[in-house]
Formats: structure tokens, sequence, C-alpha cells
């Protein structure tokens, strides 16, 4: 086995973890339906290739989606592992290439990374038709940005002021689910 097989991180991670983690930044009151807003949702399944990844069926609109539907995490080819160590690095406020080095990816592919995850979990598509009643996630997608700016943003602090400030809500959500992947301790200004 070569040394690189030893220390690829992500495949120390634990996978159904990874999808525990994205369930609670998006849905900390229960899973609700992307499309209607729906909270009465039943489990359906699990993904035929990712098998921690929980499928549900929404009894309002009949609609069908799983744990990454409608996140930036959904259709790319990296494994959520790899964006759950980059949401990591991220917050210990690695530099782009850093985190491209500890992962072994190009940097290029990480800057995309970063800049979708800083967006927030929770992709704003176009084709989704967002009503008040979905609002719930648009709130529990600050929790990236929160995670993000407790360690520090060096060199945009006007951003950084103006997301603290949007995303105060979900504050503590991302403060508990970070301190799973974070043990330093460090003072949090949010
Ligand atoms: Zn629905």
């Amino acid at each position: 086995m070569a040394a690189s097989d030893l220390i690829n991180l992500s495949g120390l991670i634990d996978d159904a973890k990874c999808f525990a983690l994205v369930r609670q930044h998006r849905w900390p009151e229960g899973a609700c339906c992307p499309v209607c807003g729906s909270g009465a949702v039943i489990r359906d399944g699990h993904d035929d290739a990712q098998p921690c990844r929980q499928r549900y069926r929404c009894k309002t609109c009949s609609g069908r989606f799983d744990d990454l539907t409608g996140t930036v995490l959904a259709g790319h080819h990296q494994p959520l592992q790899l964006w759950v160590l980059c949401l990591y690095f991220m917050g210990l406020n690695l530099s782009n290439r850093q985190i491209a080095l500890e992962l072994g990816l190009d940097a290029s592919d990480v800057q995309a990374m970063t800049e979708q995850l800083r967006r927030g979990l929770v992709a704003k598509t176009p084709a989704v038709e967002l009503t008040g009643e979905v609002e719930p996630d648009a709130r529990a997608s600050s929790g990236i940005d929160e995670v993000y700016i407790m360690a520090g943003h060096k060199g945009q602090p006007a951003a950084v002021a103006k997301r603290a400030g949007s995303g105060a809500g979900a504050g503590w959500q991302a403060r508990r689910a970070a301190a799973r992947w974070r043990r330093t301790s460090r003072p949090s200004s949010a």
C-alpha cells in the first residue's frame, strides 16, 4: 500500500456522520420538502450508490428528494467527505492552496468548492421556486458561513460583517456542528 493511501484523510472520515452533518445544517427541525416546503415527509430508502444518503418522499406534493437535493453538494464529483473536510479547513482559516495540498486536489477545484460553501449549503438555483415556506432552509444554510466566520476571515472584513449580520440566527447550530469537527478551542466573536 502506498503511503498516500495511508494518509488519505477523506478515507478516515465517516460517511454516515458527513450526511448527518448535512442534515443537521439544512434541517435542524427535521427534513422538509425542498419543492413545497412541507414538513410532512417520509423516509424512502437510501441512494443506490451512497448507502448513507437518505431519500425522502413528500406526502404533500409527492416530490422525491434526498439529503443533498438542492444543495451545493449535489451533482458534484467530489465525495461528501472532501466537502466536509474542506469546510473544516476553511474554519481553520487555511488558504485554498493549503486545503488543496491537504486534500490532494487541484487549487482551482478547491477554490470553486470554497466559493460555493461560502455562499451557503443550500444552492439558490433560479430553477427552484423559493416560497416563504422554505425560508427555514435558507436560514439553516447560513450555518456554513457561521463556521467560516468563527475562525476569522482575513482580507474581506466588510463581507464577513455583512454575513455575520445576516446569519446570526443559526449561530448555535453551526457552533455545535463545528465543535464536532474542530476540537481546538478558539474564542468566538459571533
Ligand atoms: Zn413537497
